[in-house]
C-alpha cells in the first residue's frame, strides 16, 4: 500500500493531477486526496482548481460535474460502473414531460442528476444549498428533482413554494426507518441525533440535527454531546474519528454503505492515472447547457 501510495503520488506530480475525494470514499482513497468534501464543495473546487487532469474519487455525476465545470481539463473516473442509484432514476425525456405538465414552473436539479438531466433544468443545488436555491426562484410552484425526501424536506421549510417531486430515493439513506432512531434514542438517551436530509421524513423529523454531508461534519465537531449517532453514508465517521477521537460516533443503521462510493480503490486511481483511464466527456452543446444550470448555482450560494 505504501508503495501503491507512493507511485500515485509520482504520477500526481507527472500529470500535474488532483484528487478530489467524496466523504463516503473509502479512507484508502481519502488519504491520497488533495480535496475531500461533499458535493458542493467539491463542485466548487472542480469549477476553480488549476491543474491538468482530475481524478474523481466518487460516482459518475460527480465526474461528470467536474467535466461540465472545467472542459479543458481531462477528468478520470478510476471506477467506470461507479455510478448513482438515486440520479438513475429520472431522464431529461421525464423532465421535458414534467414542464409539459407543469407550464411556467422553473426545474430544480440536485446535483445528483445526469449531464442530460442538468441540461433541462434551470438550475441546479446540492443538499446544502437547495432552500437558498429554492428560495431565490420568484415563482412559487417549482419542479424539484429528483430525491422525493430532500424536496418533501425542502417543502417543509419553504410552505409559500408549491414544489412538484419526482419519486426517486437513496437507496442507502432510506434504509433508516424512524423505529431505528426510536431505538436508538432509548439506548444512548444522551446522544445527539444527525440525519441527511435524503432520509425518510419520519427520520427527519426525529433527529437534533438535519444537514448535508458537510454540515453533519461542522455540527459534530463542534458539538458538546459525547455520543453523536450518524444517518448518512459511513465515509464521515473517517472525519469524525480523526478530529473528534474523544466522542463515541456511532451510525443510526448498519446499512448506511452506498455501495457505489465504495467501489474506487487505490489501485483503480492508480490505473487511471498511469494509463488515462476512464476519461469523462460531455458533448459540449450539452455540456453549455448544464454549466448554466450548476452556475446558476454557484451564483446563489
Ligand atoms: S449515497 Fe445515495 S445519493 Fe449518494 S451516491 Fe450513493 S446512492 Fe447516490
Amino acid at each position: 500500500m505504501v508503495e501503491l501510495i507512493k507511485n500515485i503520488e509520482k504520477l500526481k506530480h507527472e500529470r500535474n493531477a488532483v484528487i478530489l475525494a467524496h466523504n463516503y470514499q473509502l479512507e484508502e482513497v481519502q488519504q491520497v486526496a488533495d480535496y475531500i468534501g461533499d458535493s458542493f464543495y467539491l463542485s466548487k473546487i472542480a469549477a476553480k482548481i488549476e491543474c491538468d487532469v482530475i481524478v474523481f474519487g466518487g460516482v459518475r455525476f460527480m465526474a461528470e460535474t467536474a467535466a461540465i465545470l472545467s472542459p479543458d481539463k481531462v477528468v478520470l473516473l478510476p471506477e467506470p460502473d461507479a455510478g448513482c442509484p438515486l440520479a438513475d432514476t429520472i431522464t431529461d425525456e421525464d423532465i421535458r414531460s414534467l414542464k409539459r405538465e407543469n407550464p411556467g414552473a422553473p426545474v430544480v436539479c440536485y446535483i445528483n442528476s445526469s449531464a442530460e438531466v442538468k441540461a433541462e433544468s434551470d438550475v441546479c443545488c446540492t443538499s446544502s444549498n437547495a432552500i437558498k436555491v429554492i428560495a431565490s426562484l420568484p415563482e412559487r410552484k417549482v419542479i424539484f428533482v429528483p430525491d422525493e425526501n430532500l424536496g418533501k424536506y425542502v417543502a417543509r421549510q419553504l410552505p409559500d413554494k408549491e414544489l412538484v417531486l419526482w419519486q426517486g430515493c437513496c437507496v442507502t439513506h432510506a434504509k433508516v426507518k424512524a423505529s431505528d432512531i426510536l431505538m436508538m434514542r432509548a439506548k444512548y438517551p444522551e446522544a445527539k441525533i444527525l440525519v441527511h436530509p435524503e432520509c425518510v421524513p419520519a427520520v427527519v423529523e426525529l433527529a437534533d440535527f438535519v444537514g448535508s454531508t458537510s454540515d453533519i461534519i461542522r455540527y459534530a465537531e463542534s458539538s458538546d454531546a459525547g455520543v453523536l449517532l450518524i444517518g448518512t453514508e459511513v465515509g464521515v465517521l473517517n472525519a469524525l474519528r480523526i478530529s473528534r477521537p474523544e466522542k463515541q460516533i456511532l451510525l443510526v443503521h448498519p446499512g448506511l454503505v452506498c455501495p457505489n462510493m465504495k467501489k474506487t480503490r487505490l489501485q483503480s486511481i492508480f490505473e487511471a492515472l498511469e494509463y488515462n483511464r476512464h476519461r469523462i466527456r460531455v458533448e459540449e452543446t450539452l455540456a453549455e447547457k448544464a454549466r448554466h444550470a450548476i452556475t446558476r448555482m454557484l451564483e446563489v450560494s
